[in-house]
């Protein structure tokens, strides 16, 4: 038999896991997918939890077994992954050792809030987070108590995991707080190590737009190097102070250890992975894909979808003996909510920064990108359904719905200027 394991049972191992295990044929290949948790999450909905919105309130409503969305045939280890020894192509785990003919890698990343001093201490004191649903709920706690004061959302150090996170946090706490009758006690900021509110500029502009509207101060350029929570204070590196009474924190995401260890990381534990092809740059019969790589896109689950879809084709060309094609242009796709059921949509690539125009989309669409509408937003709403029941089963059809490849149909190209990606690698 030949062996084919995947590493994670997250959004980029199951609908891999799926995908393959329909193609393989069963009596060559057997199919193994490991992971620590037992529990799938959809990581989306930890957004709303914190402000009870939209029917998020409790862990149910962002949870399912693993087991349910992989198929008959592939088997599920629930183990701790050690080490990938890819020089004997064996991956240790708590559960035993595994040897692969080929190995697919989408661990994820985390949220480490021991990177900035100080934040440990805070947490649970006056900082919270919202990136696991622990915290999330915890953090659902403390904003019940929340009467009035100062509420900094903070981002320590890009990437992260959905780089909109922070814009939609502060968006809805503001609609949270207005629904509460105590908006005017609160004052809210979003303080970033970025020029603006998200990485492309005319994204960000779009998103400080509606920020200013609401009233929602932006502090950019902030590098932060501690917090004191006693003092309610962040510093960031070049001495500039901050002051708070409710932190909401989203500490430095890395990359898993074991990627690092294996010697497949690129320091952050990021796996350097050929961004066109996402084949593992350090080791062979190795495909990554999802939050644990370093290709220079967001950490998204469309970016998954998306990426998936890239190697289940580049996989089964090697498989037929022909090379992998360098077809992954960076193509991501999302909602931002801003409160009072209205979101924007970004669809962008490598080369392509979010534009305004029309996103077609046969039945539900067109969606409206760079506005906020409430299209948008039942988009976005509707999006858990598809994402539990077509997208990690592998049955939401990419092309013509929703193709791996961005296109430019609908976008108005008034500013567009295309930028040709030099192939350079993020951090
Ligand atoms: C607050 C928040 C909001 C988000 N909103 C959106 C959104 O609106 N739209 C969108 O597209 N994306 C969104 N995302 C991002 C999206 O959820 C992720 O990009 C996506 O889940 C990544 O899939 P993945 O397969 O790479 O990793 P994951 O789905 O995180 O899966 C990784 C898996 O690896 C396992 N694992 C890790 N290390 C080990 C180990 N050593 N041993 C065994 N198992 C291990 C984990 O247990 C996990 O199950 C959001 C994320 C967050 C946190």
């Amino acid at each position: 038999m030949k062996k084919l394991v995947i590493l994670g049972a997250g959004t980029g191992g199951t609908i891999l896991a799926n995908t393959l295990s329909a193609k393989l044929d069963p009596r060559v290949w057997s199919i193994v997918v490991i992971d620590k948790a037992k529990e799938h999450y959809y990581q989306p909905g930890f957004l709303f939890l914190p402000f009870k919105l939209y029917g998020y309130e409790n862990k149910e409503d962002v949870t399912q077994p693993i087991t349910r969305h992989l198929p008959q045939g592939v088997r599920f280890l629930n183990a701790e992954i050690k080490l990938i020894d890819h020089k004997n192509k064996t991956v240790e785990t708590s559960e035993g050792d595994y040897d692969y003919d080929w190995l697919i890698i989408a661990l994820g990343c985390d949220a480490r809030a021991s990177e900035v001093e100080g934040l440990p201490e805070a947490i649970g004191k006056n900082a919270f987070m919202y990136y696991t649903v622990e915290d999330a709920l915890a953090m659902q706690k403390a904003l019940d108590a929340f009467t009035d004061g100062r509420l900094i959302m903070n981002i320590a150090d890009m990437p992260i995991k959905c780089p909109v996170t922070p814009i939609e946090y502060v968006f809805l706490a503001d609609y949270y707080f207005t629904l509460k009758g105590i908006r005017d006690r609160v004052e809210i900021s979003l303080v970033t190590p970025l020029t603006g509110a998200f990485t492309k500029p005319l994204a960000s502009k779009a998103l400080m737009n509606i920020a200013e509207e609401k009233g929602i101060k932006i502090v950019p350029n902030f590098a932060v190097s501690g917090v004191d929570h006693e003092k309610r204070v962040l510093t960031s590196f070049s001495g500039e102070k901050v002051e708070y009474d409710f932190l909401a924190s989203i500490p430095p995401n890395l990359g898993p250890d074991v990627i690092e260890e294996s010697g497949l990381g690129n320091g952050m534990g990021y796996a350097v992975t050929d961004e066109r092809t996402l084949k593992s740059r350090k080791a062979d019969n190795i495909y990554v894909l999802g939050d644990c790589t370093n290709v220079p896109t967001s950490k998204a689950g469309s970016v998954a979808h998306f990426e998936a879809e890239i190697v289940e084709a580049n996989f089964l060309r090697e498989l037929d003996g022909k090379e992998p094609l360098p077809d992954f242009d960076g193509h991501s796709n999302c909602f931002i909510e801003s409160g009072y059921h209205k979101a924007l949509l970004f669809d962008f690539n490598y080369d392509t920064e979010p534009l305004p125009g029309q996103f077609p989309l046969a039945v539900l669409g067109p969606f409206s990108l760079l506005k906020e509408t409430r299209l948008n937003h039942w988009g976005k709403m509707a999006f858990k359904y598809v994402y539990w029941n077509l997208l990690l089963t592998g049955h939401l059809p990419g092309d013509p719905l929703l193709p791996a490849q961005m296109s430019l149909s609908g976008k108005d190209l008034t500013d567009y200027k295309p930028h040709h990606h030099d192939g350079g690698q993020n951090k």
